[in-house]
């Protein structure tokens, strides 16, 4: 019944969309992403691989990433080409775009995504100018708080909003209660926020506070690898792919607006339940409650418990007791194809069959089905069935949702699939 509503939403969406709005189109958008001058990011991560495997997944959007950088900015100077208010390059289109660290209260990472190049060139001097950060990093950290950066990138016509917002590292939810708290006076300025791979809007929407929110899903990708840029997206209606496009979309205006967030199943992240880091087992919070405050070590081996991301959603909504009330898009739930095929490889009814070599089934099914999105979310089961057949068969299982797990994370355990 839950699919079925689903995918009758999204195809209302879909109708809606092009129906009162004809100029309109879709986008498949992947704005979070790090150039190779970010920390522990991959060397040959360069705009020919970027939009090497955006052409492979289906992605049409991409952030540049790192664009506070001076060497990478240089870089994307020189080598985006603008076409009205659209940048692009070997036919990906590109919005301007970096992660920065505020460092005032926890460590918080916000996606900040720019008009134009002269637009971050005054973010960067401002910057500068204040010593609020050398910007020798490709994810800048600034000792400013969240309240500062929204107006320091208001006022060069630019967008923030928060970074994976409720992963236990790092991020909004970690550092601060609400959003209020986070952004202050500036909280109305954040039009969007990244769910991020530990939740998704099933999970997020118990939180009245982000209704005006437009929540995105992007892959924070450290590598051009097609099994990390793009491993989430965001489907976007906009007339065109630029970045005024999508700041309208954020805010639904005149019918541009998100149609489709597609990523990881939550319960893959390593802090889905609340658990312990040394013994793996999970725990109800309930169990873990002692007079109103939760342990802090394992009951069982006295290891590090650490609370899920889905018990720390339940505990903010129960503390604001509001009713949450926006409509949002469907979220589909889905694994990189790469994953896909090397788990069908592990599994032993493949084993007994013919030995599959995943990047050779990887370069067929991208040529028989144009590229990953497709094949994931949009080709009919029928058409991978008729060559593919238990290919189809797990694909079924994602798109209908019914995927089971081995292992939920826990505790910086990742979660592990059954296939
Ligand atoms: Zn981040
Ligand atoms: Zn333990």
């Amino acid at each position: 019944m839950f699919v079925f509503t689903i995918t009758i939403l999204s195809y209302l969406a879909i109708y809606i969309c092009f129906t009162k709005y004809p100029e309109m189109k879709h986008f498949d958008v992947d704005l979070h992403v790090h150039s190779r001058f970010s920390i522990g990011t991959s060397p040959k991560m360069d705009l020919p691989r970027m939009c090497e495997t955006a052409h492979l997944k289906g992605i049409q959007v991409l952030g540049t990433g790192d664009c506070l950088h001076s060497a990478w900015l240089e870089e994307l100077e020189s080598s985006l080409e603008k076409r009205g208010d659209c940048y692009e390059i070997d036919g990906i289109a590109f919005v301007i775009q970096t992660e920065i660290e505020t460092t005032v209260k926890g460590r918080v990472h916000h996606v900040i995504l720019f008009p134009s190049f002269s637009s971050a060139h005054e973010l960067r001097e401002v910057v500068l100018n204040n010593g609020y950060s050398q910007l020798t990093g490709g994810r800048p950290q600034l000792r400013i708080s969240p309240e500062k950066l929204t107006s320091l990138v208001r006022d060069v016509d630019a967008l923030a909003g928060p970074s994976h917002a409720f992963t236990p590292w790092t991020s909004m939810y970690a550092a601060y209660d609400s959003i209020r708290e986070c952004y202050g006076e500036n909280a109305d300025l954040v039009t969007f926020l990244e769910l991020g791979l530990s939740a998704d809007t099933e999970m997020a929407s118990k939180l009245a506070e982000l209704d005006s929110c437009t929540f995105v899903s992007f892959s924070d990708a450290h590598s051009a690898a097609p099994d990390k840029l793009g491993r989430e997206f965001t489907r976007f209606c906009l007339r065109r792919p630029s970045f005024r496009e999508i700041g309208r979309a954020f805010q639904g205006i005149n019918g541009r607006g998100v149609v489709l967030n597609v990523g990881l199943d939550p319960r893959e992240g390593k802090y889905h339940l609340t658990g312990c880091h040394r013994c793996k087992k999970a725990y109800d919070l309930e169990d873990i409650t002692v007079d109103g405050n939760v342990l802090k070590t394992c009951p069982e081996c006295g290891g590090p418990l650490k609370i899920g991301v889905k018990d720390r959603i339940r505990l903010l909504a129960l503390k604001s007791g509001e009713v949450p009330s926006a409509r949002r898009p469907p979220y589909r739930h889905t694994v990189p194809l790469l994953e896909i095929l090397k788990a069908m490889k592990r599994s032993k009814a493949m084993k007994r069959s013919k030995a599959m070599n995943v990047k050779k089934s990887y370069g067929e099914l991208i040529r028989e089905f144009h590229n990953e999105i497709n094949i994931l979310i949009d080709a009919p089961l029928g058409d991978v069935r008729q060559q593919h057949p238990e290919l189809a068969d797990v694909l079924e299982r994602f798109r209908k949702d019914a995927i089971d797990f081995e292992f939920v994370g826990r505790g910086g355990w990742y979660g592990k699939i059954k296939i």
